[in-house]
């Protein structure tokens, strides 16, 4: 079957104090930022990952390698819209994404319709397609110290 694909992504990134955090496109207010190649965007990573995966297109490393001094630094909103410039490509659209970051802190609830409305912007969909949770560890594993943070993405392309 090739009309709809399904994906999914999965990123981490430690975490340091210090370093600007950004997560969905959006600068966070936190204490701790990513260590990162790019800027660090574990959502946007993971996102990245479902959509490459969805269509069996390897994944972000193989596309935008952390070696590379093209992408240092680099605002990984370009990094999705370069991945969606793949999907078109391919002749699929998004129908709807789901991603669930899991950090033990901040607060992420304040941000997450601002992220929604970014990241489906990019996309060229709605946000009613774009699902954006967050959730902590309960203070257990590397997340629930706060060394890190981790996202899992899903998404739906369709043709
Ligand atoms: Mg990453």
């Amino acid at each position: 079957m090739d009309n709809i694909r399904i994906g999914n992504g999965y990123d981490v990134h430690a975490l340091a104090e210090g370093l600007p955090l950004w997560l969905g496109g959006i600068r966070i207010e936190s204490p701790v930022g990513c260590i990162a190649h790019s800027d660090g965007d574990v959502p946007i990573h993971a996102l990245c990952d479902a959509l490459l995966g969805a269509l069996a297109l390897g994944d972000i490393g193989k596309h935008f390698p952390d070696t590379s001094d093209e992408f240092k630094g680099i605002d990984s909103k370009i990094l999705l819209e370069r991945t969606m410039g793949l999907v078109s490509g391919e002749g699929y659209r998004v129908g709807n994404v789901d991603i669930t970051i899991s950090m033990q802190r901040p607060k992420l609830a304040p941000y997450i319709l601002q992220m929604r409305e970014t990241l489906a912007g990019i996309m060229h969909i709605s946000p009613g397609d774009v699902s954006v949770k967050a959730t902590t560890t309960e203070k257990l594993g590397f997340v629930g110290r706060g060394e890190g943070c981790e996202a899992y993405a899903v998404v739906l392309l369709y043709r």
